[in-house]
């Protein structure tokens, strides 16, 4: 017998995304306002989300599809991450940034790549410009011999499966930087680069009926209704046969996932803007730490000038919140790992400060199931969800139309998500796990 799933939290976004303070003001999309119908309801518009609603429309035009944000789209995790949509295997947490085995990256280049063409396809279809979506590459890069050996180690796995990249020394690192700080870098081409805000709400806008897109409107109760499901919403309620949950680690708080999901938040902040010739080297490059859990860096053009985006500190957080506080506490990080990589930008200041959730499971796997007949489930970004929730929201759509694709079918190799330990080791085995890697990454 079906159960009514009732949401006990809802997202709360802490801090200001500096990737939404730099976007025009836009009208949001109204919430549902009575009851209406639609053949399936979305719930999240993060990468998951508008992934599944855009894939369900592509299978099939005709299906009326509602999507329904708790907040405005952009202003979540997936419009207020570092913009890194990664085509090779990249688990943030793990030993290595590579896989574990050449059949298991395999899959994951291919899950990687199906998620950037999906995001391509719409930046194609809609004219979108390289300030929203930019097929440039990335680079990885190292601060030391630790980060050195790494990137080179990362550069033996990337030959062993035939994917071009190339090693720059610290001479070629430094033109591109503009500082000496660095010791080598890695190049990759098959990563795309998003201004995450203005590609997640460009994304909801370019959705057109039979999908609609509802803001600010969070979901408290899944009912069932019928031969289907009842979904309320402030003063309005979507009934649909089918129910797509694509809220990530919000799962919890209706219930669904008890055990299987870890949350972690992590940190960025944005400079001020600076004069471009304050810092020589490229106006725009984008580069992930050469050592897992170090710190990632961006510059970025913008109309009043460069700006440097440092995303660094990683947190778990059981309740899936994270205070005001431990905002300010992660952006002394950031102002220091700042001055000790950029002496010039000492004293330019941080503009905007904020964090984000993501989800992890304990075996870092997807999770895509179906709940109970016609409520199905996206959640497991694993801490890199412009290419996993993107691909996770691609195969909710198609198994609940019953298409089964190759992406579909490497999904099935993935294990179930492992049981997290029990409270209090959870936690602790948690923050200790995090602090150790984070010690380990060093300045990285
Ligand atoms: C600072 C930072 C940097 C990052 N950098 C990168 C990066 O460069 N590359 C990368 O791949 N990943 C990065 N990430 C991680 C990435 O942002 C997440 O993995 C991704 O957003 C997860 O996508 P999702 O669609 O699963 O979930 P989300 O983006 O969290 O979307 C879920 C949506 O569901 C909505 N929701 C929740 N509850 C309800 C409800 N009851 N009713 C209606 N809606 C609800 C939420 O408001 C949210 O918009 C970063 C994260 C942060 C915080």
């Amino acid at each position: 017998m079906s159960k009514a799933y009732v949401a006990s939290a809802l997202p709360r976004q802490p801090g200001i995304s500096g990737w939404v303070a730099l976007l025009p003001p836009r009208r949001p999309h109204p919430a549902p306002e009575g009851n209406i119908t639609a053949d399936v309801v979305v719930i999240g518009a993060g990468f998951a989300g508008l992934a599944a609603a855009r894939k369900l429309s592509q299978l099939d035009p005709k299906l009326s599809v509602a999507v329904l944000e708790a907040g405005i789209v952009g202003e979540g995790p997936a419009g207020r991450n570092s913009g890194f949509i990664i085509d090779l295997p990249h688990e943030v947490s793990a030993e290595s940034l590579g896989g574990d085995s050449a059949a298991h990256s395999r899959r994951d280049i291919f899950k990687n790549r199906t998620a950037i063409a999906l995001a391509q396809g719409m930046a194609e279809e809609h004219g979108w410009g390289r300030e929203v979506f930019d097929p440039c590459g990335r680079h990885t890069i190292a601060k030391g011999p630790a980060g050195d050996r790494h990137l080179v180690a990362y550069a033996e796995q990337l030959k062993e499966l035939g994917e071009v990249h190339a090693l720059l020394d610290a001479k070629q690192t430094a033109e591109l930087t503009g500082v000496t700080t660095f010791s080598s870098a890695l190049f990759t081409p098959g990563t795309a680069m998003i201004q995450p805000a203005d590609f997640v709400r460009r994304f909801a806008d370019a959705l057109k009926p039979p999908v609609r897109v509802f803001e600010q409107s969070p979901v408290q109760r899944i009912t069932p209704s019928g031969a289907g499901w009842k979904v309320e919403s402030g003063r309005g309620a979507v009934t649909a046969a089918r129910v797509l949950l694509a809220v990530n680690g919000h799962a919890q708080s209706f219930g669904l996932l008890k055990r299987r999901l870890m949350h972690v938040f992590t940190y960025a902040s944005l400079t001020r803007a600076f004069e471009p010739r304050l810092l020589g080297g490229n106006r725009q490059w984008a580069a992930t730490p050469a050592l897992p859990m170090g710190t990632t860096l961006r510059r970025i053009v913008t109309s009043e000038g460069d700006r440097m985006l440092v995303r660094s500190r990683y947190s778990f957080n059981p309740t899936n919140t994270v205070s005001d506080a431990a905002v300010v506490r992660a952006g002394r990080l950031h102002d220091a790992r700042l001055a000790s990589r950029f002496p010039m930008l000492r004293g330019l200041g941080m503009e905007y400060r904020w964090a984000g959730a993501m989800a992890l499971t304990w075996n870092s796997v997807p999770v895509v199931q179906e709940v109970e007949p016609g409520l199905w489930l996206a959640a497991g970004c694993n801490g890199v969800g412009a290419t996993n929730a993107t691909a996770n929201g691609i195969v909710v759509a198609e198994r609940s139309l019953g298409v089964m694709s190759e992406l579909g079918r490497n999904f099935e190799l993935s294990a179930a998500p492992g049981p997290v330990p029990p409270e209090p080791i959870a936690t602790l085995g948690g923050k200790l796990s995090l602090a150790f890697k984070e010690w380990r990454a060093g300045d990285e």
